[in-house]
């Protein structure tokens, strides 16, 4: 490529992010460059943020996460609750203690219970199920979401027909060279995929997404991974930077990059203006004011922890995972003025996702 002077370089990147924001699409090149930063990325920022204002105002939408279980039969070498760390205590939540979080939530003004747990095979179908009809019955006015890894088609159909609406599945990886290195052998890139459409075909609202620096991704991965979200056309997209937890295989792998996982979340936004994004407790983590620097690069989603307290600490992705001491109602004021020093604004409704069949 020609060697560009810093004002070409501001003028090329500042035409790159008006063609994204105009046609919602860019090349490979181009998509490189911003990902790249070393640039203007107040200017992309501003972007994402003016499209996420125009389709969604100043709203940001409250969803109460309910860690239910971290018993997992998957191996991930990146997660901190894989099979094979002997080191954590494990823990999973019955039905009535499940219920007594949704109450809790409701109270705090949630309309949005998020259901996440490693893949546990003590919550079969029946077991499952018979929690989300719980849940939808005692709260018909809620959405319950659902991110319980991968099942058969039969058992999404089941979850959906018992009141499920919304799935979260991150691909990880969309290039299966990546996802090779990231998962063990009986795993495959082509089964994730499988799920996530299944999922899309049953009518759930899915979202996928990935962990930014994930140890072997390139920003050729990145761009697998972009090309990938475009063809599924996702409701939701979870992204946060890979951070290592000491009791895996990973665990001289360097924690992902803040500066690139805003700059990939600002790029998704004008490429899914529609879009639900959270900004993720993992980019809390990174850095103190990284919730609140997602919510300004085109974020539009938050998440507090509605968790039994005494396991939160146990539910242990990775390292330093913040919000394991608080009160659900801490976590939501907590998470309130966040919203609000950034400049936006909590909504408490269902905050389902913007038609979008146009695109
Ligand atoms: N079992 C479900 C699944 O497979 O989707 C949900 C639970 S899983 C632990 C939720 C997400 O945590 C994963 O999709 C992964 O992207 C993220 N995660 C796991 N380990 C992580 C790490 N070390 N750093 C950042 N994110 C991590």
């Amino acid at each position: 490529m020609k060697n560009y002077g810093a004002d070409e370089m501001n003028e090329y990147k500042s035409d790159l992010i008006r063609t994204l924001m105009n046609t919602r699409d860019l090349d490979d090149a181009g998509l490189l460059q911003l990902l790249a930063g070393e640039g203007p990325d107040a200017e992309l920022f501003t972007a994402a943020d003016q499209v996420r204002k125009s389709w969604y105002g100043d709203a940001v939408y409250l969803r109460g996460l309910i860690e239910f279980t971290n018993y997992c039969r998957n191996d991930c070498y990146y997660c901190g609750i894989r099979r094979s760390n002997r080191k954590i205590e494990r823990y999973r939540l019955d039905r009535e203690t499940i219920l007594a979080c949704c109450r809790e939530g409701y109270q705090l003004g949630y309309r949005t219970f998020v259901l996440q747990g490693g893949e546990d095979p003590h919550y079969t179908d029946d077991v499952l199920c018979d929690i989300v009809s719980a849940i939808h019955k005692e709260f018909p006015d809620c959405a319950v979401t659902l991110s319980v890894g991968e099942r058969s088609r039969e058992s999404y159909q089941r979850l959906f027909d018992a009141g499920a609406r919304r799935y979260l599945l991150r691909h990880e990886a969309a290039s299966e060279e990546l996802y090779g290195k990231l998962h063990p052998a009986g795993m495959s890139c082509a089964g994730r995929k499988r799920c996530l459409r299944d999922l899309k075909e049953i009518g759930f609202q899915v979202g996928a997404g990935l962990m930014v620096g994930a140890p072997g991704q390139t920003p050729q991965h990145l761009i697998e991974d972009i090309r990938f979200l475009q063809e599924l056309k996702p409701d939701m997209i979870g992204i946060g930077p890979y951070l290592r937890h000491a009791d895996t295989p990973f665990r001289d792998c360097p924690d992902g990059s803040m500066e690139v996982t805003l700059r990939l979340l600002a790029i998704l936004r004008l490429l899914f203006p529609y879009a639900l994004i959270p900004s993720t407790t993992a980019l809390g983590t990174i850095d103190p004011q990284g919730r609140e620097l997602g919510l300004r690069a085109g974020a539009n989603v938050v998440m507090p922890n509605l968790s039994p307290r005494e396991n939160r600490a146990q539910y242990s992705l990775y390292d330093n995972k913040i919000c394991t001491g608080e009160e659900s109602a801490q976590c939501r004021s907590c998470l309130e003025m966040r919203v609000l020093s950034a400049g936006y604004r909590l909504v408490t409704d269902v905050g389902d996702v913007k038609e979008h069949t146009c695109f």
